[in-house]
């Protein structure tokens, strides 16, 4: 099939795009390097990629350039294009604002006459619900982030485009995605490298926030799976295994044999209590399992960062 993945440069986008062109897809990979995070590190996530026969990169920004060219003929949209992160999005509204909606908004446009459309995968987030964010699709919306307002927003504007003009949407709700390549802002890339420097860590709160982790290929099989999904449908995409912040840096320092010194402080506003997704659902309709057990993971996440990542 021919895929267009936005974000293609990022954490979970370069996964996916190596997992379709396994998987015979031909793919577009569109990302423009916003400076969330260094741009060396997204390029160094399409270094695999760029040689592939049946892979091509647009660098082209979704918010202000055309989009004709690369949605031209595409059966399947993976839009996970976005500003990520919590904390960011109380001080950077408009790039938030603008990469998480204004940019979803000019793709659903940029496909909604498309013939060949089957699928516009959005990849959303388990910050939609807000601070408890443990159980299925059918918890209320609450977010507490301006990043989870600007990606809720994202998902309705889907839903309207479904609604008004019959674009095919479906939504994944990712929870704590991680493994190789993860955002170095995010907080296991944080205590990995922390281990490997010797840095003392900050944990904010009472280290007993729970999180159900997502192994990133596993990710990318769920969202390789919604281009089957029923239209319309919502799946929340978790790992099912939760630990707390301190199982983790136990865990870790098993791995690593080296040990953490913590420093505490205040939970941070917008930070959830508890995420755990019931994937229920994405497990009964999709058929889909994650694979990868935490352990197994971490480890290789922390070898990915021991060996440069
Ligand atoms: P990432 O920052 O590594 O990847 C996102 C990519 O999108 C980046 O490379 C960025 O340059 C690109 N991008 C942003 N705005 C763009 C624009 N206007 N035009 C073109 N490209 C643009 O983040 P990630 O962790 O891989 O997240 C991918 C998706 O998954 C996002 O939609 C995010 O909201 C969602 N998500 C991630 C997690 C997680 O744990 N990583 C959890 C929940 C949801």
């Amino acid at each position: 099939m021919k895929c267009v993945v936005t974000g293609a440069a990022g954490f979970i986008g370069s996964h996916l795009c190596e997992r379709l062109l396994e998987s015979g897809h031909e793919v577009t990979g569109i990302d423009c390097f916003v400076p969330y995070y260094p741009k060396p590190f997204k390029e160094r996530n399409l270094t695999g990629l760029k040689p592939r026969p049946h892979f091509r990169f647009l660098s082209a920004d979704l918010r202000t350039d055309s989009l004709a060219e690369a949605t031209d003929g595409a059966e399947v949209i993976y839009h996970l294009a976005a500003m990520p992160g919590l904390e960011k999005s109380w001080t950077d509204f408009d790039g938030y604002q603008s990469c998480n909606v204004t940019a979803t908004q000019r793709l659903l446009e940029a496909v909604r006459k498309s013939p060949s459309l089957k699928r516009f995968v959005y990849g959303s987030t388990s910050s939609v619900y807000g601070k408890f964010a443990s159980g299925d699709e059918t918890m209320p919306t609450r977010p507490v982030s301006p990043y989870g307002v600007t990606k809720l927003a994202g998902e309705h504007l889907a839903k309207a485009y479904l609604d008004t003009f019959g674009t095919p949407v479906v939504a994944l709700r990712f929870f704590s995605v991680y493994g190789p390549r993860q955002r170095p802002d995010m907080a296991y890339n944080i205590f990995i490298r922390a281990l490997l420097t010797g840095e003392p860590i900050t944990i904010f709160g009472d280290g007993e926030q729970v999180r159900g982790n997502t192994f990133v290929l596993d990710c990318a099989s769920a969202v390789m799976a919604a281009a089957e999904a029923k239209i319309g449908e919502i799946y929340n995409v978790g790992g099912g295994e939760a630990v707390s912040i301190r199982e983790v840096l136990a865990k870790l320092e098993r791995i690593s044999g080296k040990r953490f010194t913590v420093n505490h402080q205040a939970a941070r506003a917008g930070d959830q209590k508890s995420t755990l997704a019931d994937t229920t659902k994405l497990r009964t309709e999709l058929n889909w399992e994650p694979k990868t057990p935490l352990d197994a993971g971490l480890k290789a996440q922390f070898e990915w960062q021991a060996n440069g990542g």
